[in-house]
């Protein structure tokens, strides 16, 4: 099998156990939005069976390389595909910069909840595929499901620390959308408001406004990109940066190899930033 990123990657590890092998495309501390395939990535997809990827535009790369590699036999799955996001989290005008924009936003897996759905549709194309390891597919997703549950109430009960007015997060990417939809979170917008597209000098003076207004703890970024616009905003607003959340990547650091061990890392950071 192969997944398109380290974080789906992870998840599909956990569903499968060592039942069946699993490798991933974007290497661990890069983009998959901005992610230059290798060579070695079209031998990869040759040999898969079952290629599992986000969709909703995050790897808009991969479909020339399917096609270079020409697969035969393998499935392709769509985690995004299927999955109903609520009305209620779909996105208000206010404070955000291309709210069209969040219709296509590729980042469920980052609220649990949307990761159990990503579970459940893991768990039906292995079993389609390997139906001989059903019985251990099927406790591993069991498994793998209260863990996401479990995470789920541990971060209810830390954002609950943080005082309500204090629950707004402006970020360097938009990957926190989902999360603080689900959190009670106030999404302030990004700072790239498409990946790889810099604020012109008006946008970033919007930022700094949107900022100082809604008294933002911090800016959050990631170690991927460069903390430089990241530091600005935050010198600019006069407040702080948090720049080692990982989203569309997991860390080479001990624990964080496994989708709960980046989200328990993420969380404490965020909820130590909004505390400042
Ligand atoms: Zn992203």
């Amino acid at each position: 099998m192969v997944a398109t990123t380290s974080v789906l990657g992870a998840l599909v590890r956990s569903v499968a156990g060592g039942a069946v092998p699993v490798d991933t495309l974007v290497p661990v501390g890069s983009s998959p939005e901005t992610y230059e395939p290798a060579p070695q990535d079209v031998v990869r997809l040759s040999h898969a069976r079952l290629v599992v990827l986000n969709g909703a535009g995050l790897e808009v790369w991969l479909e020339k390389l399917l096609r270079a590699a020409a697969s035969q036999q393998a499935s392709i799955l769509v985690l995004s595909d299927g999955i109903v996001v609520s009305p209620s989290s779909l996105p208000a005008a206010a404070g955000r910069s291309q709210s069209a924009r969040a219709f296509l936003n590729p980042h469920l897996w980052l609220d649990p909840i949307y990761a159990q759905a990503y579970v459940r549709r893991i768990q039906t194309a292995l079993v389609r595929q390997f139906p001989a390891q059903a019985r251990v597919i099927n406790q591993n997703t069991a498994a793998e499901l209260a863990r996401l549950q479990q995470l789920h109430r541990w971060i209810q009960a830390q954002i609950a620390t943080v005082p309500p007015s204090k629950r707004a997060m402006l970020t360097f990417h938009d990957a926190w959308y989902y999360f603080d939809k689900r959190y009670g979170i106030r999404d302030l917008g990004a700072i790239e408001s498409s990946p790889g597209k810099e604020p012109s000098a008006a946008e970033f003076a919007a930022l700094v406004d949107r900022a100082k207004a809604n008294h933002v703890r911090a800016i959050f970024a990631e170690p991927e990109f460069s903390r430089k616009l990241a530091d600005q905003l935050a010198a600019s607003a006069g407040t702080k940066t948090v720049i080692d959340l990982y989203d569309d990547s997991l860390g080479t650091e001990p624990g964080m190899d496994s989708y709960e061990g980046m989200m328990h890392h993420d969380v404490s950071a965020i909820v130590a930033g909004l505390k400042i």
